[in-house]
């Protein structure tokens, strides 16, 4: 097997591991199984299995990867994550998704995620760099803190753009001497990532 397939062969075995049910609202849990992204309360949504898994493996995480999640929503995609890499430090900043998805999590055992509530622009200083840093919320431009915190030979990926219709998502890599290299991924649709922090 080559690499890539291997890498997409773990993100498959980490999102077959995960129950999405579990994280959406009963009335949404027939629609459970359907690769749609459906709504979660607050005016947020999960997104598609799809793109879960496209954005995963865009990550190229390892078993010691520590990696950044913004916009921890349903806690969905922060199992994903804490089924691949050593740790994984997500920020919400509704407290209500927030402290449900820390209920979920620790109840489905857990015990490689750090929570925070507040405003993920500025990222997780303390605990920076990250290998690998996931934002799922759009930004009109990349906060510049997310890309500080990013260490070098790490990926960021993240959906930038103003209106759902000119959405895309977006790859980043910090090469060994810091320099950041961008490319765009392909057309999405999320929910916008709602900042103080001006870029
Ligand atoms: N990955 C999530 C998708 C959640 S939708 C899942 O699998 O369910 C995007 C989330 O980003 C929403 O919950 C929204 O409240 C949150 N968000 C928006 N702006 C944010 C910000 N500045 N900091 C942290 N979270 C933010």
């Amino acid at each position: 097997m080559s690499g890539s397939a291997q890498l997409r062969a773990w993100v498959e075995r980490a999102v077959q591991a995960v129950p999405r049910k579990r994280f959406v609202p009963p009335e949404q849990r027939s629609r459970a199984g359907d690769d749609t992204a459906l709504p979660i309360g607050c005016a947020q949504t999960i997104s598609q299995p799809s793109l879960v898994r496209y954005m995963t493996e865009q990550l190229e995480l390892t078993p010691t990867s520590r990696v950044l999640e913004i916009g921890t929503g349903s806690g969905y995609q922060t199992a994903i994550l804490a089924e691949l890499a050593a740790a994984v430090f997500t920020i919400e900043r509704i407290p209500t998704l927030a402290g449900r998805a820390r209920g979920l999590l620790q109840e489905l055992g857990y015990d490689n995620i750090s929570f925070r509530t507040g405003d993920g622009a500025r990222g997780w200083p303390e605990a920076a760099p990250f290998e690998a840093i996931i934002v799922t919320a759009a930004a009109v431009r990349m906060p510049p803190a997310l890309l500080d915190q990013l260490a070098p030979n790490g990926r960021l990926v993240a959906p930038l753009g103003g209106t759902q219709e000119t959405q895309m998502l977006f790859r980043f890599d910090k090469d060994a001497s810091g320099q950041v290299h961008g490319r765009e991924l392909c057309g999405v649709r999320f929910v916008p990532l709602v900042t103080a922090t001006e870029p």
